[in-house]
């Protein structure tokens, strides 16, 4: 091969992996909570740019990694955001910042929606302005379904939500396909089941195994509400940010991220007791109405689609999890 072959075959192979690996310039909501943090470092692994906007009104400045950048910013504030489009330019949204507390929603579903809806559809109207080339939104499938009649459920299943919470989420991914439809911004969809892992805070009212991870370290044990058989399918927080990196190239859509397992309350119990050596007491207390007693999430679309699937078991991921409360509880 001559000097000049040779050029032009590495100019070949150096544009061929940079399409490979095609850096993209992503501004991430809620970046600075649990899940949104663990999608901030995987997008980061793999070079990509982050910006994330939080209001820290339940993330931490602890939880941002170093190499994004930051801007403190509410998604209700439109005239913020666009500043932050404006400086940014980014390619792609990544929206996980939301009101989460199903309760809150409940008693007070005007604040639930000024968040979770109209803070939405301000970054929608956004990235119809700014041309974005993807929108990826963190849904729900343990708030979207209701009580199903057979689980796992997959994405077919008829939607009937139990709170103004899953209502809102279930209101974004249809304004997601009317976006789509008349502006043609692509999006995924991405419906988690009950994330665990983590730096998850355990001052809210989700997050079982944080808040019981929590309670056994402070000596207060654990709380169980009703026959604790109600049961959940647990995914892994690494789990589900990969889910988001594989989002970045995928056709639009709206995918189950769960694991297809169910464990019960009582199973998380027995479990953390072994893990941790420590026989804690654990107390029931009457169920909490309006509670979803079995879901469990159908995940093959997004392995057929996304080539995602779990990666870590329930007894890795909790082991994980339980060595990391230990190691940071103060
Ligand atoms: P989190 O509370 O740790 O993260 C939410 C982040 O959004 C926080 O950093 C918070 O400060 C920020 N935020 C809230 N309101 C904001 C606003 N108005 N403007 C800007 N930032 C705001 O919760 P999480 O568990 O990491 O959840 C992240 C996303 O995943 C949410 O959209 C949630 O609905 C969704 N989700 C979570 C689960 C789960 O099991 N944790 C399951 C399904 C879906």
């Amino acid at each position: 091969m001559t000097k000049i072959h040779t050029l032009i075959f590495l100019k070949y192979i150096i544009n061929y992996i940079s399409e490979l690996v095609q850096i993209m310039r992503i501004l991430l909501t809620g970046g600075a909570g649990f899940i949104g943090s663990w999608v901030a470092e995987n997008y980061l692994k793999e070079k990509h740019e982050v910006l994330i906007y939080d209001n820290l009104s339940s993330g931490t400045v602890k939880n941002i990694p170093q190499d994004a950048e930051f801007i403190e910013g509410d998604i209700r504030d439109y005239c913020m955001l666009e500043e932050a489009f404006k400086k940014f330019r980014p390619e792609v949204i990544n929206h996980h910042a939301a009101q989460i507390n199903v309760r809150v929603s409940v008693d007070d579903p005007v604040v639930d929606a000024e968040t979770n809806i109209l803070g939405s559809i301000n970054l929608l109207q956004l990235s119809v302005k700014y041309n974005i080339s993807k929108f990826i939104f963190a849904s729900t499938g343990g708030a979207i379904y209701g009580e199903p009649s057979i689980i796992p459920v997959d994405e077919l299943t008829d939607k009937q939500p139990l709170s103004p919470y899953g209502t809102s989420k279930l209101c974004v991914e249809n304004y997601l396909n009317y976006y789509n439809k008349i502006y043609n911004l692509d999006f995924t969809a991405l419906r988690y089941s009950n994330v665990y892992g983590e730096r998850q805070n355990p001052h809210g009212e989700a997050g079982v195994v944080a808040i019981f991870c929590t309670n056994i370290l402070n000596g207060t044990g654990c709380k169980v509400f009703g026959s604790g058989e109600q049961t959940r399918d647990y995914v892994h927080c690494n789990d589900v940010a990969r889910a988001n990196v594989l989002s970045l190239n995928s056709v639009s859509g709206i995918y189950n991220i769960g694991t297809s397992v169910s464990t019960s309350v009582n199973d998380i119990v027995t479990k953390l007791k072994d893990f941790s050596g420590i026989d804690f007491k654990s107390e029931h207390l009457p169920a909490i109405s309006g509670e979803v007693n079995h879901i469990s999430l159908d995940n093959k679309l997004a392995g057929k689609v996304l080539g995602w699937s779990p990666l870590i078991s329930f007894d890795s991921g909790l082991k994980r999890t339980w060595n990391w409360f230990n190691n940071n509880s103060s």
